[in-house]
């Protein structure tokens, strides 16, 4: 099977170095296969989505002299969010809630690998259709029609599917037909990504996809959750956080290809270092 890996990002901000570096990561575990990388602009994010942004992906990409084939944009494949959604409300494993995300904090007993989980405040509940609401997975029915499911990390190997870690997770927001596990999930069995390859901090996120797969028949990749770039406080890379932009190197003359080649040796600039296995 020809390995497809795929670099996922959403137009909210400009990309910086730990972005580089999982860019650089899918494409070279792609390249030596012989499989193909795939560029998918993650843009629906209401407001925060900025499609010009996307342009400025693209000549991230090429400065860092990756070569990608690009699927469309999240944005463009509204309808098939709806339908997978619909198929799933029809299954009864879909509940509306309408909780804030105070009150989710506040009535939260535990806290997952995302925040607070939600505890299930809206299950069963007769809300008015017409008070706008957001759609969760109810994890539990789910997880009865499937049964136990596995997965598997190239890098941490043979995992039980944990989506009850997340909690029931919202599928479809109130302003989009999609969340991020929701359409994430769908694109990557539609773009036929047999290597899904991201950064640690979306591991947990998996459980659930697997879940995902198994409830609408989708092929089961396998994954590759990297090490994530660190600041010199620890802390994950962010843009918000003054991260150097790609664009700014880009445009203030740096190298991308030798910026490439040095992500590929772990040589990283001062400050930055890689998160520990
Ligand atoms: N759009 C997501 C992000 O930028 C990527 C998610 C993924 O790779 O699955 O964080």
């Amino acid at each position: 099977m020809t390995t497809v890996t795929r670099f996922a990002p959403s137009p909210n901000g400009m990309l910086h170095l730990g972005h580089a570096f999982a860019a650089v990561i899918a494409h070279d575990l792609a390249a030596e296969r012989g499989g193909r990388f795939l560029l998918r602009i993650e843009d629906i994010d209401g407001a925060r989505s900025k499609p010009e942004l996307a342009e400025a992906f693209r000549k991230d990409l090429s400065w860092l002299g990756l070569d990608w084939g690009e699927v469309p944009a999240q944005s463009l494949r509204l309808a098939s969010y709806a339908a997978a959604a619909d198929k799933l409300r029809d299954a009864s494993l879909l509940y509306p809630c309408v909780c804030s995300r105070a009150e989710i904090k506040a009535a939260a007993t535990q806290i997952g690998p995302e925040g607070p989980v939600y505890p299930g405040t809206c299950k069963g509940r007769a809300l008015d259709p017409s008070q706008p609401h957001v759609l969760r997975l109810d994890v539990a029915a789910a997880l009865r029609r499937t049964g136990p499911l596995r997965w598997v990390d190239e890098l941490a190997g043979e995992q039980q599917a944990r989506p009850e870690l997340l909690g029931d997770v919202v599928l479809v927001r109130k302003d989009e037909p999609a969340s991020y596990h929701l359409a994430a999930t769908l694109d990557d069995a539609v773009d036929g990504v047999t290597l899904v390859t991201r950064g640690k901090d979306l591991f947990a996120a998996s459980h659930v996809h697997r879940l995902l797969q198994a409830l609408l028949g989708l092929p089961v990749p396998t994954w590759h959750h990297h090490a994530l770039l660190l600041d010199a406080e620890g802390r994950k890379l962010a843009k918000r956080r003054g991260s150097q932009s790609l664009a700014d190197l880009r445009e203030g003359g740096e190298d991308g290809l030798l910026l490439a080649e040095q992500l590929r040796l772990h040589r990283f600039p001062s400050g930055i270092s890689l998160e520990e296995a």
